[in-house]
């Protein structure tokens, strides 16, 4: 374990370390800095300190062969035999990392009857394909799934896993990482490779979205990360490209914690993730009974319905259905923002849109800074009259 100490005799009691601390976990008591509880180790005070009165002691002692680990993994989820598109998505990403290392790219996909998924892999960017075939891996357990990419991970030893930040992904890859005591980044929107140490830059929304943080792995493997879907896009298909598909031993089944009651098909709102035209409400639509007027016009445009956090807060639409940094990220052509802001939160769910419409009672409201088209006036009034327009420009 690392440890973190102030050496008073150095110690000027300056302040300078206390702002440096992004968990006010410094004071000052009698001219000294003092490290309470609050601290983390995070080691970003050290700099700070002109004096040398902060001392760091990292953890030396757990070393581990880093260069027993090579190539970069992509989970493959997939549910009744169509492949998740945030799985391509890190595909085309894997290729570029693999590029930089100068290694390659594995796609590995557990299920049942899984047919010519391999292939689509390759086409994608996989330059190996391990399937793990079986008739207890047709739906997914988070601890079957866990144990079996377990096996995997300790026999190859892949340097890099990539899963995606769906409800499987987002409770799978813990099961990995805390298994193997290695790092994971959740919800990474950047990806890049630090060549000279052979280390991926984990880079994401940190402090409420203020400032992005960039995470490594330094000593341990595999470096873990998750991407949310439609962060990254899918490379065009080639179908002639080449790959090896290996079936992979399968472990007997294992008894999961979890039991399956239904099978309800709205996993990861999978029409907000598709959908070319969103319509999206925020607090200023004032109450739940008005959410038909934003779902007409959603309707008319053949669009889908999203929301900003305080209407599924306020239980006026499900989770599935938020967009922003602790919803779903979302990349239509079209956005349609009705009474909502423009919180920085709210704008970090916006990836790569072509045209952004923003409906607002306030002229100064943030969302206009974004917007290509911006209609001020009562979000209530407005929507019936742009739905009346659509229906009669069909
Ligand atoms: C860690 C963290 C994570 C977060 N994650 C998310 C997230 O994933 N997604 C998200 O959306 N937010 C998220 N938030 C919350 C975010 O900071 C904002 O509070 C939220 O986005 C505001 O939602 P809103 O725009 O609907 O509401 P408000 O900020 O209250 O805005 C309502 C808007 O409607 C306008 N308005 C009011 N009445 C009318 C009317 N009659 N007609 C037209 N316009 C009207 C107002 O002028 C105002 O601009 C997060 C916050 C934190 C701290
Ligand atoms: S920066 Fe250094 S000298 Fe200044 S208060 Fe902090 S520990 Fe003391
Ligand atoms: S190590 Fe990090 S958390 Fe601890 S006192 Fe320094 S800056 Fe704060």
């Amino acid at each position: 374990m690392a440890s973190i100490s102030i050496i008073k005799e150095k110690c000027v009691g300056c302040r300078r370390c206390i702002g440096t601390c992004p968990f006010g976990a410094i004071e000052l008591k009698d001219k000294k800095a003092v490290i309470g509880p609050k601290c983390t180790l995070c080691g970003s005070c050290v700099e700070s300190c002109k004096f040398g009165a902060i001392e760091f002691i990292r953890d030396e002692s757990i070393k581990h062969d880093l260069s027993a680990y090579e190539g970069i993994w992509v989970f493959a989820e997939q549910r009744y035999g169509k492949l998740k598109p945030v799985a391509l998505e890190l595909l085309g990403k894997a290729e570029e990392l693999a590029a930089e290392l100068n290694t390659h790219v594995t796609a590995v996909i557990l299920g049942s009857d899984i047919g010519s998924l391999p292939k689509e892999l390759v086409a994608y960017g996989a330059d190996e394909v391990m399937i793990m075939d079986a008739p207890w891996l047709k739906d997914f357990n988070d601890h079957i799934y866990g144990e079996a990419m377990l096996d995997l991970v300790k026999k190859y030893k892949p340097e890099i896993v990539l899963i995606g930040a769906t409800s499987n992904g987002r409770s799978l890859a813990p099961h990995i990482s805390s298994a193997l005591r290695t790092g994971l980044t959740a919800d990474c929107t950047i990806l890049e490779i630090d060549k000279e140490e052979r280390l991926l830059l984990q880079t994401r929304p940190a402090f409420g979205g203020n400032l992005m943080a960039t995470i490594v792995c330094p000593n341990n493997r595999p470096q873990m990360a998750t991407v949310r879907p439609k962060v990254f896009k899918q490379k065009e298909p080639d179908f002639e490209r080449k790959g090896r598909i290996t079936f992979m031993d399968v472990p007997s089944p294992v008894e999961g914690f979890v039991k399956k009651i239904r099978d309800i098909d709205n996993d990861d709102g999978l029409n907000l993730a598709d959908a070319d035209i969103i319509v999206s409400v925020g607090r200023g639509i004032g109450s739940q009974k008005n959410i038909h007027l934003a779902q007409e016009l959603a309707d008319a445009l053949g669009g889908a319905l999203g929301s900003s956090r305080p209407v599924v807060d306020s239980g006026w639409m499900p989770y599935s259905q938020q967009v922003g940094q602790t919803g779903k990220t979302v990349a239509p052509k079209i956005y349609i923002a009705c009474g909502i802001s423009g919180a920085i939160q709210h704008l970090a769910g916006l990836a790569d849109i072509e045209t952004i419409v923003a409906i607002n009672n306030d002229p100064d409201a943030p969302i206009f800074k974004v917007a290509n088209y911006k209609i001020v006036g009562d979000v209530k009034e407005i929507l019936p009259m742009l739905t009346e327009k659509i229906k009669e420009a069909k």
